[in-house]
């Protein structure tokens, strides 16, 4: 146990000495053995953000949080045996950060040796250099230059530090005029200092002074007017503070500060300064409460993604903003950020806070924000945290607008994908115009055949025998339509004129690639899960992507249709895998409506279409193409969750193709 310690009794005794405690930069408190707060310093409000009277009474473990608490009961209960111990460890910093700190717990015993409690001090490590400095600043006060001057001017004292500031000495000095002697310019007029020092007995300010050398100094002066037992003044005590390197710092700041400025207001980028010390402190909240895990818990509990955008306050904005953001003057982009961040891009602000409070320098990420007027803007947003501007609570936005590119990439992958439905279309348009031509005919002789037969039936005396007839041909007309429809599939589908080796992952990642414009629109997240390592495959290319595309269309379009979807998110999966019989397998997973049960062999049917403007040749289409090649194609619906599978398989390329 300390001497200091002991020496101090009661919490009395530590109240005498608040102004000394209060002013050390450290974490100062003293706990009794039910770990129940009996004394805090002011330093408390600075790193736990806390007043320290509202601390008294308080339970340790309500101050850390209960997970931090179980860290340090073992250390209290280890100095409560009468041990002084110190160790290092991490504390949740108001700023939402973590601080490596050192702490030392120092027990207290009473006049029976009994240990009451224990002192706990706590070193912020990190901002340990920054003390150095702030020590630094009082070694220099302490240098002070001293100086006494009766009325009519004439020195009395003269200290070391005004030999040091002044280059002369004190026999030199004592006797002469001030004022001949160090030649003091003021800011302002000396009348009225002179005025205010005899009203008030003080005075503040600054002035230029003469060294003995000739060189010039700025002084900051504090000068105290002492009067006789008469109240005359008789003489006025000065101490001054040599502020020339300040002065010529803070000239260096207001320059930067002004081409700081003019950078900011004249950049073709948005910037923005955020206050975001109210979203450091809801951190600070959830850290205390034991939530480890932020992006976890982001994800679980997106609401409170929201609040901190709430709580990130707009102080300051570019003129580029201004156009940017669609507004009319800077005052109204001010305020809470959350007006810009729709629901889509919650995750990139998580991830920038998941930065700045894990001591990243630099956050950057491509999203979309939104303007006064509503309308998206595709940007690069960047957030940059210099370790003294988080320490304020302040942050550097800049926001590169992508729009302009983001319009020229979204109308390549526009043409590629018209280029992409074209080859659609006219693969199904050529059959259909075929389909139409050869069947129309038989489905014209069906009509008549028809009309004849009621007409036969309709007679006073139905003729049966006619009828009969007109209803065979019809049959007949019937069964010529559809082996016209075989005909043509055998057609569309023998022809395989360009069967080479292709690697299967290649070939589904292409095939996503043409439909990207499909997947960006309707806000589908579409993942490729391409297992290493797979065989090539012998097959058309193009015939085979053909597949592979109307089945994400397909996808795609029974996702956008169904509202429950929404809720759940859109996603897309096309795996590859190796398949039991040495080729490749090929699943298109949605999260969409399903397939009716019983119905999934039915929908490779022609015609089989339950969309208002479908064909229902899709998938019949890609039946063909499939077996064509030696594979499979099925439907069924996921054994899990929503959606529905359509996988189809690849035979292993043979031998002489390798
Ligand atoms: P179309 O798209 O013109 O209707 P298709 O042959 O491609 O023709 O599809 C036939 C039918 O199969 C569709 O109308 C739809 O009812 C069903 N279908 C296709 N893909 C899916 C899917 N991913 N989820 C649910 N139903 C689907």
């Amino acid at each position: 146990m300390s001497d200091g310690a002991a020496a101090i009794k009661t919490a009395g005794e530590l109240e005498d000495l608040r102004g000394l405690i209060d002013a050390v930069p450290v974490v100062i408190g003293f706990y009794d053995r039910d770990h129940v707060c009996r004394f805090a310093n002011a330093h408390h409000r600075f790193f736990h953000g806390a007043e320290p009277a509202a601390l008294i009474g308080q339970h340790l473990s309500e101050i850390l949080g209960p997970d931090q608490y179980a860290d340090r009961r073992p250390y209290l209960e280890q100095a409560e045996r009468g041990e002084p111990l110190a160790f290092d460890a991490t504390v949740l910093h108001q700023d939402g950060s973590l601080r490596d700190c050192a702490i030392h717990l120092v027990p207290r015993a009473d006049a029976d040796g009994e240990v009451e409690g224990c002192y706990v001090l706590v070193f912020d490590l990190d901002r340990r250099t920054q003390e150095v400095g702030t020590l630094k600043d009082l070694v220099d006060l302490a240098h002070d230059t001293i100086f006494v001057r009766d009325m009519d001017g004439a020195i009395t004292f003269w200290n070391a530090g005004a030999e040091r500031t002044y280059g002369w000495s004190r026999d030199e000095a004592v006797g002469l005029n001030a004022q001949g002697l160090v030649h003091c310019r003021f800011e302002v007029d000396q009348d009225a200092i002179y005025e205010e020092i005899l009203r008030t007995g003080h005075w503040e300010g600054e002035a230029t002074r003469t060294r003995r050398d000739g060189t010039e100094r700025a002084v900051a002066l504090r000068w105290t007017l002492r009067r006789d037992a008469a109240g005359a003044p008789v003489e006025i005590l000065e101490t001054s503070r040599d502020i020339t390197a300040r002065k010529e710092a803070e000239e260096q700041l207001r320059a930067s500060e002004y081409r700081y400025r003019n950078m900011f207001a004249a950049m073709t980028v948005s910037f923005w300064e955020l206050d975001f010390s109210g979203a450091g402190k809801m951190i600070y909240g959830l850290r205390k409460q034991g939530v480890t895990d932020l992006r976890r818990h982001f994800v679980e509990h997106p609401q409170v993604v929201r609040e901190l955008m709430k709580a990130s306050i707009v102080l300051d904005v570019n003129d580029k903003s201004i156009r940017q953001f669609g507004a009319d003057g800077r005052d109204v982009l001010l305020g809470p950020v959350d007006k810009f961040w729709p629901v889509a891009s919650e995750n990139v602000f998580a991830e920038s806070v998941i930065a700045a409070i894990s001591g990243k320098a630099y956050f950057e990420s491509v999203t979309r924000l939104r303007r006064l007027d509503g309308s998206e803007i595709d940007v690069l947003f960047t957030a940059s945290f210099p370790r003294e501007s988080v320490e304020k609570g302040i942050l550097l936005i800049g926001l590169v607008d992508l729009t302009d590119t983001k319009r020229a990439q979204d109308e390549l992958a526009r043409v590629q994908s018209d280029l992409a439905h074209a080859a659609r279309v006219s693969t199904l348009g050529e059959l259909t115009a075929s389909i139409a031509h050869e069947v129309n005919q038989p489905l014209a002789a069906i009509v008549t055949s028809g009309e004849a037969s009621l007409r036969w039936l309709n007679r006073a005396e139905p003729d049966l025998d006619e009828a009969k007839a007109a209803i065979n041909r019809m049959i007949a007309d019937g069964q010529r339509a559809s082996g016209i429809i075989a005909r043509i599939r055998a057609m569309s589908t023998k022809a395989a004129p360009d069967q080479a080796l292709h690697d299967p992952n290649a070939l589904v990642s292409d095939a996503s690639l043409l439909v990207q414009r499909e997947v960006e629109t309707h806000d589908v997240k579409l993942i490729l899960d391409l297992a290493a390592g797979l065989p090539p495959v012998k097959a058309d290319l193009v015939q085979v992507q053909q597949v592979v595309m109307n089945l994400l269309v397909n996808a795609i379009q029974a996702m956008a249709a169904c509202e429950a979807c929404q809720e759940v998110g859109r996603r897309l999966t096309v795996r590859t895998r190796p398949d039991e019989d040495g080729g490749v397998l090929v699943a298109v997973e949605d999260a969409g409506p399903g397939v009716e049960p019983g119905k999934a062999d039915q929908l490779f049917n022609a015609f089989f279409t339950t969309k208002a403007t479908g064909m229902g040749m899709g998938l019949s289409i890609c039946k063909s193409i499939i077996e064509a090649h030696g594979g499979h194609i099925w439907a069924s619906n996921k054994p899990t969750g929503r959606g529905a599978v359509f996988a189809f398989t690849l035979p292993p390329a043979a031998e002489d193709a390798l």
